[in-house]
């Protein structure tokens, strides 16, 4: 199946933080790979940005070596990378100074769609905003893209929307969570409500419960200073673990637009009842085999901070009374792995003799390592020898069912193909970030104020023994990373 690639308007992307790890490893690449398929029309041009002093053919070589770095060698030929390395200017501007605007200014056209992604500190959005504002180069049709992390807390978050909504309406305003960029999640969906075999099944009646994995192989990974300052719970569950919750539970928007489908995000987050200290585990990697542990990587003997959290969570409305969802995210585990597991009831009554317990079926969105979806089910043993019971996965690889020659899209790329198009429903409003917020606050306070520490658990495991508890006690089991 070969996908349509529908090009879109003439564009100019101004790019700050160009010379940053993101930009090279990931935005790029992306833009590469769309110019690659067609997608950029002859008129598109991506002006990157910082500080550093460089023309455009330097930049252009550094872009190139990104290329090398961060693409795979058959997605690359020397045509394509120099088509589109021809599309990429540099303007050096000073974010938080005076330096450089009026040439960026100048390097702009008038009439083709303008976005600004800020792939900076996000200490840097609010003072870019007003300078793109007050300098004249934000138009109202201009789009402002952020990254993550949005805030460090509510009163931070809150402090980012004034800054950007005092320059920016909101439908200007893109907030990534590229988790909302993959196929898979966006599948979720599809799947829902393009489908009428689920949703009639997909509620408490049916469901015995959700289990959401974002589990890592890595550590902090030279990020120490800032993760051990932020921990999973900011760092992964306010954000991609509570995006991919929303999408499982929502209710069906009545139409396909952004703001449709974000009012049915918000509505589970409101509808979030607040955790219990009995329903969360937090944890914190120990050396393995003798080598550095959490506290050593962030260089801080005595760091409270947590590489691990699982949670038990209620999303108290009429759809989902009675039906947990479990949350799990943590660094240096046995597997890279993410995943909604949708377990379902167990049949209520069994007709084979000799069978035991039947298990409920099991519909699993897997978003890493690579993306698909199965749904676990019993049939019958093949064979002579009378009627025995095994259980099989109906299996859908996105690789395979696209195609050999389908190269997944990364997430980025869609989603900066999106900004470009104007489509915001895979990105965050920010009301949404702020509900989400002020729903991990006190949990997060809860900590500060008891003085606890996380517990610890091996590199390489599945998390603390406390984890595997916070299912056991509800007659439930995890399911096993990297099974
Ligand atoms: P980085 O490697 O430190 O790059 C920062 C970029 O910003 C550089 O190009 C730097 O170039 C530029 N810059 C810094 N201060 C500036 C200023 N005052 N004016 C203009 N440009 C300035 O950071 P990064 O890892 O790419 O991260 C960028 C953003 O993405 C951050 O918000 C980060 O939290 C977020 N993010 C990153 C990742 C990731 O995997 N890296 C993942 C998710 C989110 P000059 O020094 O030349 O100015």
């Amino acid at each position: 199946m070969v996908s349509r690639v529908i090009p879109v308007q003439p564009f100019d992307l101004v790019l700050f933080g160009a010379t940053g790890d993101l930009a090279r490893r990931k935005i790029l690449p992306g833009l590469y790979h769309r110019f690659t398929v067609g997608q950029m029309p002859p008129e598109a041009r991506i002006i990157g940005s910082a500080r550093s002093k460089m023309d455009a053919a330097g930049f252009r070589e550094k872009v190139r070596a990104a290329l090398e770095e961060f693409t795979p060698a058959a997605d690359r030929n020397e045509e394509q990378v120099d088509g589109f390395l021809d599309r990429l200017d540099y303007v050096s501007v000073d974010a938080s100074g005076k330096g450089g605007w009026k040439e960026l200014a100048a390097a702009l056209r008038p009439d083709v769609v303008r976005a600004f992604y800020l792939s900076v500190s996000p200490s840097l959005f609010s003072g870019i905003a007003a300078r793109l504002h007050d300098s004249g180069l934000a138009t109202a049709d201009s789009r402002i893209v952020v990254e993550k992390p949005f805030g460090h807390d509510l009163n931070s978050a809150q402090e980012l929307n004034a800054g950007l909504r005092a320059n920016f309406e909101e439908h200007q305003i893109y907030r990534i969570d590229h988790y909302l960029g993959k196929e898979t999640v966006q599948n979720l969906m599809a799947l829902r409500f393009a489908n009428s075999l689920f949703e009639p099944l997909w509620n408490a009646t049916h469901i015995d419960h959700v289990q959401i994995t974002v589990a890592e192989t890595i550590g902090v990974d030279g990020r120490g200073a800032y993760y051990d300052g932020s921990g999973a719970m900011r760092d992964m569950i306010q954000n991609h673990l509570v995006q991919l919750l929303c999408l499982t539970a929502m209710e069906s928007p009545s139409k396909f637009t952004p703001n449709a489908v974000r009012d049915e995000k918000v509505k589970v987050i409101q509808a979030l009842d607040p955790v219990e200290p009995s329903d969360i585990v937090r944890g914190q990697y120990r050396a393995d085999d003798g080598g550095d542990g959490y506290c050593d990587h962030v260089g801080n003997p005595d760091s409270r901070t947590e590489s691990f959290v699982a949670m038990k969570v209620h999303v108290s409305n009429w759809r989902w009374a009675g039906t947990p969802f479990y949350l799990r995210t943590g660094k240096k585990l046995r597997a890279r792995e993410s995943e909604i597991a949708v377990v379902f009831r167990d049949p209520p009554h069994t007709i084979f003799p000799n069978v035991g317990r039947l298990r409920g079926n099991v519909l699993v969105i897997r978003l890493q390592p690579d993306e698909g979806i199965t749904l676990r089910t019993t049939i019958k043993d093949p064979g002579p020898g009378g009627l025995r019971l095994t259980e099989v996965s109906l299996d859908m690889s996105f690789a395979e069912a696209l195609g050999a020659d389908s190269r997944p899209q990364d997430a980025y790329e869609r989603l900066v193909m999106d900004v470009i198009r104007g489509d915001q429903t895979l990105f965050m409003r920010g009301d949404e970030v702020e509900a989400a917020w002020a729903w991990v606050d006190p949990v997060i306070q809860s900590w500060a104020d008891s003085g606890d520490r996380p517990a610890k658990y091996d590199a390489g495991s599945s998390g603390p023994e406390d984890a595997l508890m916070l299912m056991h006690r509800d007659g439930r089991r995890w399911r096993e990373i990297g099974g």
